[in-house]
């Protein structure tokens, strides 16, 4: 079933690239493993794929020696200060930075661990009240304090879409989060790192492809549902 399932995503993320110009290359697929056990992520491992996102510092602690070294794990959920430790140098990336507490205690741990770790922030794009990230007005602020972190690297930005079953309806947002990466770009000391646009999920994927996502995390498509936790 995941080879099935993985497939037939590759297929609609092809289709979605050639339909904007983008090389295939331009979009990175995170196969959100989240409440999956390592069975299936060894067997999505097996067809090819790499990198997976969990929302968990637990699940990752307990995938994470169980699956081959080669494999990338990048942190999606939202993150308590308590967690960072389990994940500072553990993932190559954190999606979910929403405030410069969070920030902080990442660049405690890091420079603790004597790395830099690269991280996004999370924009709560249709300013929601159920939703996690930062609000609009509130990034440039954010990205500077982050900015003067010397173990952050900040990649670039994360968003949640409302939640809808028309992926039209995620447009506009996909499109304000490109514009806001631009936007600040000319704001960071590395503009070519600030670069990653991570936005789509299963059901909104070629949207996000279409209006710049760099990075698509897609759980449903490739696992199956999930069971409440
Ligand atoms: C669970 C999750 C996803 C994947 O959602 P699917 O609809 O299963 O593809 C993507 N992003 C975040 C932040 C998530 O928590």
């Amino acid at each position: 079933m995941i080879r099935e399932n993985l497939k037939e995503v590759e297929e609609r993320i092809l289709a979605a690239c050639r339909r904007s110009g983008r090389p295939r290359e331009s979009v990175k697929l995170i196969a959100v493993s989240k409440t999956k056990p390592a069975g299936m992520i060894r067997e999505a491992y097996d067809c090819g794929q790499r990198l997976f996102g969990e929302n968990h510092a637990q699940e990752i602690v307990e995938k994470k020696p169980v699956l081959p070294a080669d494999t990338v794990w990048h942190f999606i959920g939202n993150l308590q200060k308590n967690k960072v430790k389990y994940l500072v140098g553990q993932v190559a990336l954190i999606h979910s930075v929403n405030s410069e507490s969070l920030a902080a205690e990442i660049e405690k741990r890091a420079q603790k661990a004597g790395i830099v770790q690269d991280i996004l922030l999370e924009v709560n794009i249709a300013s929601e009240e159920s939703k996690q990230g930062a609000a609009p007005d509130e990034i440039r602020a954010l990205l500077r304090f982050c900015e003067a972190q010397p173990h952050i690297r900040v990649c670039g930005l994360m968003a949640v879409a409302p939640f809808s079953d028309d992926p039209e309806d995620s447009r506009p947002f996909f499109s304000d989060l490109r514009r806001m990466l631009y936007e600040l770009k000319h704001e960071v000391q590395e503009p070519e790192r600030f670069c990653e646009l991570s936005m789509g999920m299963s059901g909104d994927f070629e949207t996000a492809i279409e209006e710049g996502a760099t990075l698509i995390r897609v759980g449903t498509a490739i696992f199956g549902s999930r069971m409440p936790i």
